[in-house]
């Protein structure tokens, strides 16, 4: 089986994001997880080699599996990489129209890479990096969603920030209803 490229911010990774590196591990002789180092559209919590760092340590029972950063695009790293497939993970539909436009694009610039994509488990299919950071930035408990060497990476980085989530996290989905009356 070929190479295969998996690609994300991860920001920091989750379980949901180990289960299709997991997966994809044994569907490909050898899975790159390509950390892309400074996405436009996204504020990241952590700086890249923190978390290719975090990466490492979550895959690290893998032995097929390697982790590396990108700048660029996807399709050129995959290229210079030998990978001749893109594995993405699936939760919803908004997932799915995101990830077929982002398909088309890379089939013109590069029709020799194929694209897979892996549904997430029901367990996993609530689960984003934005989520887990705001549970985690507003003191909740992430057990279920991430590592212990992520948990502990999260609250060192939110101490680091003063205790508040901060602009890299996006707020007011999860916290508390304003009381009526204060301000
Ligand atoms: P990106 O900025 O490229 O979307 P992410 O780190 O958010 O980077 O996600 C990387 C990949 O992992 C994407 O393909 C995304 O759909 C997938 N993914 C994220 N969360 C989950 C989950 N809970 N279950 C399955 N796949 C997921």
């Amino acid at each position: 089986m070929p190479t295969a490229m998996y690609p994300g911010t991860f920001d920091p990774v989750h379980y949901g994001h180990i289960d299709i590196a997991t997966r994809a591990s044994h569907m490909f002789d050898r899975l790159i997880i390509a950390i892309y180092d400074s996405p436009a559209n996204k504020r990241v919590l952590f700086p890249i080699q923190e978390r290719v760092a975090l990466m490492r340590e979550a895959v690290q029972h893998l032995p097929n599996v390697e982790v590396m950063s990108y700048n660029g695009l996807t399709v050129h790293f995959a290229r210079q990489m030998g990978a001749r497939v893109i594995v993405r993970g699936l939760r919803t539909l908004a997932d799915f129209e995101f990830e077929f436009q982002v398909a088309m694009t890379n089939q013109r610039l590069a029709p020799e890479i194929d694209m897979v994509t892996l549904i997430t488990r029901s367990e996993y299919a609530y689960l984003s990096a934005s989520i887990l950071k705001e549970v985690a930035g507003l003191g909740g408990d992430v057990t279920e969603m991430t590592p212990q060497h992520v948990q502990e990476a999260l609250r060192r980085r939110f101490r680091e920030l003063g205790g508040a989530p901060g602009r890299q996290v996006p707020k007011a989905r999860l916290r508390d209803q304003r009381r009526p009356g204060s301000e």
